[in-house]
């Protein structure tokens, strides 16, 4: 892949102007029109929409040129959602740094499931452990604002972004915990745990391909061929639920068999896996009674 397609026909016009459309336009095979539309809409501070109402609209000099600067980091590689700082997730766009994984899609049945165990009319304590962004915390706190919920994580530099990602929504029921998964609490009880915890495999050849090479490398990939905070979490958890309580934790493709054993040794009921819109097995959870 190279940047040709794309730079040399914006090159030519360095002393033109461009409009919307034009960029919108540029060869999709450099990168993917979806990126240039996320970059445009970022430098524009805009919508879609809005790139479709107004392709004739001109960008000005520094638009453009933060136009090629972010296009060419884009073209060696970066992931679109460190370029532009955001990311939507569920209902609500989330600020996104590489001190934290750019949440994803899938992680959205996370959210689905843990919303199915959560009562809206009563007070319930909610966990989510290696919030990174905060973008499940904060969503869960959003739709159930009677719940208070605890986000966890053991990196700085993402309960920063968290925070700011709370603040930014306005959620008040939450508070932030700098721990290692469980290991800020003593007594605490919660009705509903969930975690993203990293899943990949130390040696796994994806962590040197694609977007995966700008995330951090702690919210992605595990000792124990993936499993080691899995089954941290999980042998764990029980002595942090409310009787009843559920904990439900996103995998690997491949992880929903060990995870259920894992439950079920350490005494979790009523397991369940669920696929993801990729048809991927990537939840799985229990209630402990
Ligand atoms: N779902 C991510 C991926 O496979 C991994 C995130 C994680 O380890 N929690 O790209």
């Amino acid at each position: 892949m190279t940047g040709d397609g794309l730079l040399v026909p914006v090159q030519e016009n360095l002393d033109t102007l461009v409009t919307i459309g034009e960029l919108l336009q540029s060869p999709a095979n450099v990168i993917d029109r979806v990126d240039t539309r996320w970059i445009l809409q970022s430098i524009l501070n805009t919508d879609a929409a809005f790139l479709i109402a107004h392709s004739e609209q001109l960008l000005s000099t520094d638009q453009l040129a933060c136009f090629r600067q972010m296009i060419a980091r884009r073209i060696a590689g970066e992931p679109v959602a460190y370029l532009t700082g955001e990311r939507g997730f569920y209902d609500l766009v989330f600020e996104v740094t590489p001190d934290v994984l750019i949440p994803r899609p899938e992680t959205e049945l996370l959210v689905e499931m843990a919303l199915s165990k959560i009562p809206s009319d009563r007070k319930c304590n909610i966990l989510d452990l290696g919030t990174g962004s905060g973008a499940i915390a904060i969503t869960l706190a959003r739709h159930r604002s009677d719940a208070c919920v605890t986000a966890v994580d053991f990196s700085p530099g993402a309960m920063a972004v968290a925070r700011r990602n709370a603040r930014m929504h306005a959620v008040k029921n939450i508070v932030f915990v700098e721990a290692d998964w469980f290991s800020g609490f003593i007594r605490e009880k919660f009705d509903v745990i969930v975690a993203n915890p990293p899943y990949i495999a130390e040696g796994d050849p994806h962590l040197k391909q694609g977007d995966l090479r700008f995330e951090p490398l702690i919210a992605l990939a595990a000792r124990d061929n993936g499993l080691d905070c899995i089954r941290t979490i999980i042998t764990q958890a029980p002595d942090y639920l409310e009787p009843s309580g559920w904990l439900m934790l996103e995998h690997g493709y491949d992880q929903a068999d060990v995870c259920r054993e894992l439950l079920d040794t350490a005494g979790f009921t009523c397991l369940f896996t669920r696929p993801d819109i990729a048809g991927t097995d990537r939840v799985t959870g229990g209630q402990y009674e």
